[in-house]
């Protein structure tokens, strides 16, 4: 799950991590109110979006006087703000940030996540901050450097002290940092994070040490022991199918191919995927529906691909183990009735009660294409749809 900006400073701060002072705002007044409050001489009026590059994309702005906050605030807050991160249709901006501006003297790039590679917590780090990391990493990668945490010692001094030579801080900026990389790997521990990344870390004309911009993802997996995070969650982020999946405990993901996908088991999906792209074709979504799923919930992943004006057919793809085949050929043909299913339909059901499954299908009198094993399926609903166009 991910969460705004000045959300993810709050939850820095908790653990002493320095950030800017700000305040967010979801109208121009307040915007106004709160550049008051905070009193200048400069203030950063900043879109609230779940993507980073908003700076380059107009939502971030230097001002220096409330005149100017009024302005910018209401140029921002309602622009549909279009950014790298965000795709062409770009997003609208409901909420935004306004900050103290800080004195910059250099930026600098910092970033806490998990390394899969190593099953470890490791921390990337780069004197070229403020731009895009990705770029510096496939032009100057001898500029970013990782550094891995054994979960045995957990986060030492040393490691901040690594951190910070590589960053070329000096003096009283160490120590200042040090405080800083403790706080964040706390937070990211504490919270279950899953990547914490301050894209510019700065060094300010006066030698302080802080993050101007945050952003904060958590394992979605351990969010049953962080209301406080849960509670930041902000819906208008998120795909409306993708919400509506996750409240029937579903894995869904839109993608942008035409085949919508119906299959158990996350790895599964995965083959089923790759098996419609060999076959000329590619997957509107992936969905997992999990091992345990009923015949509502079955009915209600129909609905969501079916959501999608994009899908032109849909490929059931089910291995019925601790499911049972027959549960959801019965929740296929509910579904497909219900729906008054217009898209080529092929299904492919193998495992438990798969004979039982298959006669539901049959005698369902709905045209549904059977088929043997996921090539032949994944063939059949590429032809199907090709056919129906
Ligand atoms: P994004 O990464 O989405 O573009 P940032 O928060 O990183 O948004 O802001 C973009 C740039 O704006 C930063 O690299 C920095 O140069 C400048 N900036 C952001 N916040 C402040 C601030 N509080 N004071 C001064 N400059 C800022
Ligand atoms: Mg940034």
């Amino acid at each position: 799950m991910n969460i705004h900006e000045y959300q993810a400073k709050e939850v820095l701060k908790e653990f002493g991590v320095p950030v800017a002072r700000g305040l967010p705002a979801f109208s121009v007044d307040e915007a106004v109110a709160a550049a008051e409050k905070l009193g200048g001489p400069v203030w950063v009026v900043k879109a609230q979006i779940h993507a980073g590059g908003r700076g380059k994309g107009g939502g971030v702005k230097v001002v220096k006087s409330i005149d100017e906050v009024r302005q910018e605030a209401s140029r921002i807050l309602g622009m549909t703000l279009i950014t790298h991160q965000t795709g062409p249709e770009g997003k609208l901006v409901k909420r935004l940030y306004v900050e103290d501006g800080s004195a910059i003297d250099r930026e600098l790039y910092l970033s806490c996540l998990v390394d899969r590679a190593t099953s470890r917590v490791a921390f990337i780090a780069s004197t070229e901050g403020g731009m895009d990391i990705e770029e510096v990493a496939a032009k100057t990668p001898e500029k970013i450097v990782t550094l891995t945490i054994d979960p045995a010692t957990g986060f030492q001094p040393f490691h901040a002290r690594r951190i910070a030579f590589a960053l070329k801080l000096q003096g009283d900026q160490v120590k200042k940092f040090t405080k800083l990389i403790s706080g964040l790997y706390k937070a990211f521990v504490g919270k279950d994070a899953s990547l914490v990344e301050i894209n510019p870390l700065v060094v300010t004309k006066d030698g302080d040490v802080l993050c101007l911009d945050a952003k904060m993802n958590f394992d979605s997996n351990a969010l049953y022991r962080h209301a406080d995070i849960l509670a930041l969650r902000d819906l208008d982020e998120e795909d409306p199918a993708e919400v509506e999946a996750s409240n029937y405990d579903l894995n869904y993901i839109k993608l942008d191919g035409s085949i919508g996908c119906m299959v158990n088991g996350a790895g599964l999906a995965m083959a089923t995927m790759d098996i419609i792209k060999l076959y000329g074709s590619a997957p509107a979504n992936f969905l997992d529906v999990g091992g345990g799923a009923t015949k509502e919930k079955v009915t209600e992943a129909f609905k969501i691909i079916l959501t999608d004006p994009n899908v032109e057919g849909i490929l059931v793809n089910i291995f019925g183990g601790i499911m049972r085949c027959d549960i959801i050929a019965e929740g296929v043909v509910a579904a497909a009735r219900e729906l008054h299913l217009k898209v080529p339909l092929v299904v492919r059901l193998e495992g438990t009660n798969v004979e039982k499954g298959k006669a539901i299908l049959n005698e369902s009198g709905l045209a549904i294409i059977a088929a043997d094993d996921l090539a032949d399926a994944a063939e059949k609903v590429v032809k199907a749809v090709k056919e129906a166009a």
